[in-house]
């Protein structure tokens, strides 16, 4: 017998190549690695500590591939607004006035709601630099959290997108990247520049921003299209096209960028991302939140294009459930295909032979492998495999009667919204703790929840964003 440092044990859902999964199966832990999957019956090691056991399963940490984790303080009051009201009213207001520490107290419940659900890794996007250090406040956060973080410092410069104080020069928005990278990179965190959407600077910026992201080797983040595309590409540039025929035609359009959203394409754009090898984040959650039938994944996935599942920022992702947001994608797929066809002149009736698009074995593929190769990060982790970091997520089902009887595993998990929360036994980041049934092994969270609580009272009065609190309400509040 070898020894390891801890031993899994359950039905290991694997992710390798085959998409292997072991019902009696176990990982092997040592030194924060994994240095054996398999067969429990075929198991030659012997942990210091062991784990799980009959009802668990084990699975690779999720991925997270798109947020705003900043937007903790303004989470779901997107609910009976519009874009307008709310990216000009309270969005940029409330994030705006969050410095480093009010930062971190703004991510903390959203990455609390993650990490507990077995996110392992997340991307970001902050783009709220009035106060420089904000960026720092939200990675100070995820450091605590002890998940992984590929972060993105955007930067605008456009004056009807971004209000006063949001711009930043070229310059000063590059070399307060440096200094994020130069401050926060380790083996958890990377930092990279990108720039909101192609709207939200100069096409020479933008191009900058690019290059940049190419000179550094690191990913380039963008929204496209962002919801101003439409409108200012051919206001302004005279571009009749779309907003990746856009990046192409700048020659941008590469194996380091990747997209969020990527929804409402021209025609032939999907085949152009897939011959440019570019990635993409989808976000059907939030597509779903906003009635966005025309949902399509199917075009980019059929495609071969690398595609994760994010949630966006909690203003529009309220819970921070990437679960969700894994139904989501398959609910959203299929409302959009429903869409289209009802939108054809096809007169096809239902014949009780179809098969619905994708599955739930398809959803959890996206959220750990999937994420991992959009995130260019499938060499360390994403899958059970031996060599890879010990991101690794152990769900207890002994008691979860929704995730009972076991034959359909899989689609229990993901139609059901995941395990519940206490039933998440463990969550490890290269082989550390981070949760222990279900609750954060060193952050309190009902400290977080009251920190949060005063921090968006304060905003509120502060930056006069009051009037958006419960828009629209039908019902009667009566304070006190
Ligand atoms: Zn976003």
């Amino acid at each position: 017998m070898k020894s390891c440092d801890t031993l899994l044990r359950g039905t290991v859902i694997s992710m390798d190549a085959n998409r292997t999964a072991y019902l009696d199966g176990y990982v092997a832990v040592d030194g924060g690695r994994i240095v054996g999957v398999g067969s429990a019956s075929e198991c030659e090691f012997e942990g210091k500590e062991t784990a799980g056991g009959d009802g668990h399963i084990v699975i690779p940490g999720l991925v997270n591939v798109h947020g705003h984790l900043v937007q903790g303080c303004i989470r779901g009051m997107a609910d009976g607004t519009t874009f307008e009201e709310r990216l000009f009213g309270f969005y940029y207001p409330m994030t705006g006035a969050c410095d480093e520490e009010r930062s971190y107290i703004s991510a903390m419940p959203p990455i609390l709601d993650l990490v507990r659900r077995g996110v392992t890794t997340t991307a970001d996007d902050h783009f709220t630099h009035i106060h420089k250090r904000s960026i720092d406040g939200v990675l100070k956060a995820v450091r605590d959290s002890g998940m992984r973080c590929r972060m993105a410092r955007l930067i605008l410069s456009d004056p009807d997108n971004a209000p006063d104080g949001f711009r930043e020069d070229l310059d000063v928005g590059l070399a307060e990247t440096e200094r994020v990278k130069a401050e926060w990179e380790n083996d958890f965190t990377t930092v990279t520049a990108s720039t909101i959407g192609i709207t939200y600077c100069t096409p020479d910026e933008f191009k900058e921003i690019w290059q940049w992201t190419m000179d550094n080797d690191r990913q380039f983040d963008v929204h496209a299209p962002s919801v101003l595309d439409t409108r200012y590409l051919k206001e302004r540039r005279g571009w009749e096209g779309g907003s990746f025929e856009w990046m192409d035609h700048e020659g941008i359009l590469g194996p380091n960028v990747i997209a969020a959203h990527a929804q409402t394409l021209q025609p032939g754009e999907a085949d152009l991302i897939s011959q440019c090898g570019a990635h993409i984040a989808l976000v059907p959650d939030m597509e779903q939140v906003l009635g966005l039938v025309e949902f399509d994944s199917r075009k980019f996935l059929d495609a071969g294009v690398t595609c994760g599942i994010g949630l966006d920022g909690p203003v529009v992702a309220y819970g921070h459930d990437l679960w969700t947001a894994l139904r989501a994608f398959l609910i959203a797929q299929r409302l959009g295909d429903q869409h289209r066809k009802q939108m054809s002149d096809s007169d096809e009736q239902w014949t009780g032979y179809e098969m619905l698009f994708g599955s739930a074995e398809l959803a959890l593929e996206l959220a750990t492998i999937g994420g991992a190769k959009a995130l260019n990060m499938d060499d360390k982790i994403g899958s059970l495999e031996v060599g890879k970091d010990a991101d690794i997520v152990l769900i207890d089902r002994r008691g979860e009667t929704q995730l009972s009887p076991p034959a359909a595993l899989i689609p229990n998990l993901i139609y059901g919204n995941g395990p519940s929360p206490d039933a998440v036994a463990r969550v490890m980041v290269r082989g550390k703790t981070l949760v222990e049934n279900g609750e954060h092994v060193s952050l309190d969270r009902h400290d977080a929840v009251r920190k949060s609580d005063a921090l968006q009272e304060t905003l509120l009065d502060e930056v006069d964003a009051r009037k958006f609190v419960r828009m629209r309400s039908p019902y009667t509040w009566v304070d006190g």
